[in-house]
């Protein structure tokens, strides 16, 4: 990698398929950011543990997952594309980090309060620990830029401070205080219209979509609850379809949508019809190169494999320098 502004890590779960709201908010932001900065892009599978229920589908989720990445341009020439558990120094550091994190910490964070009430019946360990592992992640890779959503800020400002206790108590300077750089992209509600888009809440729209698959979640949209027969006018400010309009349609477009919808010239299947065409037209070239990483499943892990052999070289100078401040013998290399 060359020299450039700084390095970036971001990590992701492995959540499978990528629908258009991890598009907007996040992968396409990764791919602009490996023009300026060394990226590392890691696939968090270990932390993604804290609430499987079953990995069954985990290898596959993270296979699916690449594919977007790689389908809409995170180069694995430009950037590191690996993941977590591939390499295993960041479950050593994230061990020596839980060391110097008092537990009131943790337990205090909105995430995980907001983590136990979604699912009171599995607060494991793991789960208290995920802002730990979650600094490792970016400790390790001595990342001075981590993107991230503005929800997320409480957990760089944790890593920020894990480097200072480790840094004070260990009287060294060996760990870097990362900076949260926020993205910029707007929040894509779900076809739901009332909710961010999530795979969760089964109301999304995966990018991978065939043509057919998207039109059909697009017919599904929610639109202007008060428009109730094509005669009434509509609303597109209160309207999910036009919001994504502003995304795939061109200018012009929406500027005459934004018109006729409020004077009903247009109906709300006509103007999801455009969107649809609009979706698939925007995303045509991405799904065609996903189909031929599709077709060579080993080759992908190979580029994983490979991404995780560059990584393992920043992580083990880290931890080299790590064992040292903390007192831990050396390990000999022969
Ligand atoms: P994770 O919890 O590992 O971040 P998610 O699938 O929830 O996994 O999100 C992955 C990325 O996509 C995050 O950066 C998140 O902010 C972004 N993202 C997810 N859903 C949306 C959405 N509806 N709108 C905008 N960004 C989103």
């Amino acid at each position: 990698m060359s020299v450039k502004k700084g390095r970036v890590f971001s990590g992701a779960r492995p959540t499978g398929r990528q629908h258009i709201g991890n598009y907007f908010g996040a992968i396409s932001n990764y791919v602009k950011l490996q023009e300026e900065y060394d990226c590392i892009y890691c696939i968090v599978d270990l932390h993604a543990l804290t609430t499987l229920e079953t990995t069954r589908d985990l290898k596959q989720n993270t296979l699916e997952m690449t594919w977007d990445w790689l389908a809409a341009g995170i180069d694995p020439q430009k950037s590191i594309v690996f993941v977590q558990s591939m390499v295993r120094q960041v479950t050593e550091l994230h061990t020596i980090l839980s060391m110097v994190t008092p537990l009131g910490k943790l337990t205090d964070l909105p995430t995980f309060k907001e983590k136990v009430r979604e699912n009171p019946k599995n607060v494991n360990y793991g789960l208290v620990g995920y802002p730990v592992l979650m600094s490792a992640d970016i400790l390790l890779y001595r990342a001075d830029m981590v993107p991230v959503g503005v929800d997320q800020a409480p957990h760089i400002e944790f890593a920020r401070e894990t480097v200072r206790s480790f840094n004070f108590h260990y009287s060294t300077d060996v760990l870097i205080e990362p900076k949260e750089k926020f993205t910029d992209f707007p929040k894509i509600m779900g076809i739901d219209g009332v909710n961010k888009m999530s795979k969760s809440l089964n109301n999304d729209i995966e990018i991978a979509a065939t043509a057919t698959e998207t039109a059909a979640k697009v017919m599904q949209m929610v639109t202007d609850p008060a428009r109730q027969r094509r005669s009434d006018p509509g609303n597109p400010d209160v309207c999910n379809v036009f919001s994504l309009h502003k995304i795939f349609t061109p200018p012009e477009k929406v500027a005459e949508i934004n018109v006729e919808c409020r004077r009903a010239g247009i109906g709300c299947v006509d103007c999801k019809k455009i969107l649809a065409a609009n979706m698939n037209a925007y995303f045509a070239p991405l799904r065609e190169r996903r189909l031929e990483f599709e077709k060579d499943p080993e080759g992908t892990w190979d580029i994983l494999q490979q991404g995780a052999k560059r990584a393992s070289v920043i992580a083990e100078e880290t931890m080299v320098s790590v064992r040292e401040a903390v007192g831990l013998p050396a390990i000999r290399k022969d």
